[in-house]
């Protein structure tokens, strides 16, 4: 897991990223997903998780 970079990644391949896009360790996750998927399940998990600071 080292240096992807969004041309990187292939479908099929988590694209949530990690840090700072300007940073120079700004990378993506790459894990494996299902190829319908842009995250792979634990992403998804986090991507789809409602905002606890909107409501209530
Ligand atoms: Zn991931």
């Amino acid at each position: 897991m080292s240096d992807l970079t969004l041309s990187d990644l292939n479908s099929g391949m988590c694209r949530w990223p990690f840090g700072n896009p300007e940073d120079k360790e700004f990378h993506f996750c790459g894990d494996l997903c299902d190829h319908s998927l842009p995250y792979c399940p634990t992403h998804m998990v986090k991507a789809q998780a409602p905002s606890r600071k909107s409501k209530s």
